[in-house]
């Protein structure tokens, strides 16, 4: 089954079968493309990719695409999938604020990561859903050890642990819930919930 739509740009995420554009417009990547009555379709999902100068098509892969981009400095922005006793577990949603989709890499802030002040429980800090936005100091395997000491890292978006309302913040590290009054504790980002970024995909 093949999927008719527009001619993809650079960067169009693309599934397997999708239509990419016709052959007197690209030299297609064998690997990556497949030709039918002089129409080229992606040969599996991936991101498109365009060399303007060559003509030529390719769909790059998702893992092939994180592995350029995931780097020690690099700040990404996930949510908060587990707590541990001394870490918290997070996915990738973005990466230097560039969209990062269906991914297989996970990032563990340690307790001792978290602020500069002392956190006596990770639940004082973080709850799950919670948004983060961290910085990667330590790779390993597709594990990134994140930090969020300084100002403009931690919690960015936060609901109410109990009726699931967007928090207020009212205080350094808290928030407080218009809807049920409940007043809770997060290690924030100066700018919680008033970030430039796109935090849900
Ligand atoms: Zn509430």
């Amino acid at each position: 089954m093949y999927i008719m739509k527009e001619p993809v740009k650079s960067k169009d995420i693309v599934t397997t079968g999708q239509y990419l554009g016709v052959v007197e417009e690209y030299l297609p990547d064998k690997r990556s493309t497949f030709i039918k009555d002089g129409k080229i379709f992606a040969a599996k999902t991936g991101i498109v990719t365009i060399d303007k100068n060559k003509r030529e098509i390719e769909i790059k892969g998702h893992q092939e695409e994180d592995r350029k981009i995931i780097h020690i400095g690099d700040i990404v922005i996930g949510t908060v999938l587990f707590l541990r006793l001394y870490s918290v577990g997070i996915n990738f949603h973005a990466i230097n604020q560039k969209l990062h989709f269906n991914s297989s890499y996970f990032g563990n802030i340690h307790v001792s990561q978290i602020s500069h002040r002392y956190i006596d429980k990770i639940s004082n800090a973080f709850q799950i859903t919670d948004i983060v936005r961290a910085k990667v100091i330590e790779e390993e395997a597709n594990e990134y050890k994140l930090t969020t000491v300084g100002k403009e890292l931690g919690v960015i978006h936060a609901d109410c642990t109990i009726c699931g309302t967007p928090l207020d913040k009212v205080g350094a590290d808290r928030l407080r819930c218009d809807r049920c009054g409940n007043i809770e504790t997060r290690k924030l980002a100066s700018d919680y919930r008033n970030v430039s970024e796109n935090l849900r995909f």
